[in-house]
């Protein structure tokens, strides 16, 4: 089925060229969140990633800077010229994360959480929609449903892997939803290596098997140093791994007669 691109800030996913968010799984400092962009936007992401309000499956684990990054990521964006995404996990945030990100990211664990979906159904910003961890795809595009229900047709929907009877890796990364997706929906579909995985040696060979299957884009996790990560350091690249991915990816793509999308 022809997909129906989605624009966040400057740039178009789902159309003609390959899209690819990256950034740190959570914004931690201005140190470490305006570094990461700029590595990641030299190496030539598009759009910018970082987490403000974390969903986490301790409650001691870091949760977020919450609020007080407002700021910071409005200022860095700007700088750097880059669309942001951020995750909203309760709908009391939206009305002051609207004046922050270009989309609103809905995480694995809120994939079923419909009143969020219909808050999100009457925003005007695009919505990365992550697959529930355990998530049927029907019961994901269900999901995206809920959006569209409230007028919002931006949606795009991220594959992160799920939980299957595999405990070898963190998650089972489902290329076959890819597929699925391109072929039975209009959504742009990108695929987000990091939590799919969890483990970042991992993270470059899954990014290639994904553009190769047809994904629109990637959305992958880096660190200035992994090993000091208050989220997933295990499965995040560091600038120099991330520049080689982005070097082995435009070669794949161009193998398909595909591009990168750049920043102009
Ligand atoms: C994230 O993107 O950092 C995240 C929490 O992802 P997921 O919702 O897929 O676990
Ligand atoms: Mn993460």
């Amino acid at each position: 089925m022809k997909t129906t691109p989605v624009k966040i800030a400057n740039i178009t996913i789902g159309g003609p060229e390959f899209t690819v968010i990256a950034g740190p799984c959570s914004v931690e400092s201005q140190e470490q969140f305006s570094s990461t962009g700029l590595a990641v936007k030299k190496s030539g992401a598009s759009l910018l990633r970082g987490g403000i309000f974390k969903l986490r499956t301790r409650p001691e684990s870091f949760q977020g800077l919450g609020s007080s990054a407002f700021s910071m990521a409005k200022e860095i964006k700007s700088q750097l010229g880059m669309g942001f995404i951020s995750e909203v996990t309760d709908p009391r945030q939206i009305g002051d994360l609207d004046d922050v990100v270009d989309a609103f990211q809905v995480g694995s664990r809120n994939m079923h959480n419909y009143e969020l979906l219909k808050e999100l159904g009457k925003t005007d910003k695009p919505i990365v929609l992550k697959r529930g961890l355990s998530g049927l795809i029907k019961e994901w595009l269900h999901a995206a449903e809920y959006i569209l229900s409230q007028g919002n047709e931006q949606i795009v929907l991220c594959e992160r892997g799920i939980r299957t009877f595999e405990t070898a890796t963190r998650n089972t990364f489902d290329l076959n939803a890819v597929a699925y997706i391109k072929e039975n929906t209009p959504f742009p579909i990108i695929a987000d290596p990091s939590h799919a995985t969890g483990k970042s040696s991992f993270v470059t060979p899954l990014s290639l098997a994904a553009a190769a299957a047809g994904a629109d884009g990637l959305m992958i996790e880096v660190h200035p140093n992994p090993a000091d990560a208050k989220s997933d350091g295990p499965q995040s690249l560091n600038f120099n791994e991330f520049n080689l991915l982005m070097t082995q990816l435009e070669r794949v793509l161009e193998s398909l007669d595909r591009k990168l999308g750049k920043l102009i």
